[in-house]
């Protein structure tokens, strides 16, 4: 009877394996810079591409989020809940934006860090909407990515709100 049990399990050990696949998280996939002739994590010259040219290029929610400063839904983005440890870049040319040690769990919706990499971004003052906000936006392609407020945690007291759209992943093991 005994012998049969471990049989069975053996049996269903094996089926596990054989259909065992790698998940790949989202992040992985860079869907975006598949076609686009701009992106580069290395290339640090500037962009001035029109929004005519993007609009050809790039994915349509991402266009809309980072050409016409659309704002993706709350809860909804892949990096809203992602604690993977690597680098964060601009998913419209590759700029690096953020380091995964300067993301915090933030209870607003969207992925918030509390440091940019100052060479990656730069701010415009937002009114729109009846609001009073801080736009942050690539250095490279001038995309927007988010706003900034002064609500966050220590050192620095920012958060950094960004819409995942606009950002890429890449984790520490793939470098
Ligand atoms: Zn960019």
């Amino acid at each position: 009877m005994k012998f049969l049990i471990l049989i069975t399990l053996l049996i269903i050990l094996q089926a596990c394996t054989q259909n065992y696949q790698p998940i790949k998280t989202p992040s992985m996939k860079n869907t975006e810079a598949n076609n686009n002739p701009y992106y580069s994590r290395t290339d640090i010259e500037k962009l001035n591409i029109s929004n005519e040219e993007w609009k050809k290029i790039l994915a349509p929610d991402l266009y809309a989020i980072a050409r016409e400063a659309a704002t993706e839904r709350a809860f909804t983005g892949k990096y809203n809940e992602f604690d993977e440890v690597g680098e964060y870049y601009c998913a419209v040319c590759g700029n690096h934006l953020f380091r995964s040690t300067s993301k915090f769990s933030s209870s607003c919706g969207w992925p918030s860090f509390f440091e940019a990499d100052k060479e990656g971004v730069y701010y415009v003052r937002d009114q729109s909407y009846g609001m009073d906000r801080v736009e942050v936006l690539c250095k490279r392609c001038d995309s927007h990515l988010g706003h900034v407020f002064d609500d966050g945690p220590k050192p620095t007291g920012l958060r950094y709100c960004m819409n995942s759209v606009s950002l890429e992943f890449v984790p520490d093991s793939q470098k």
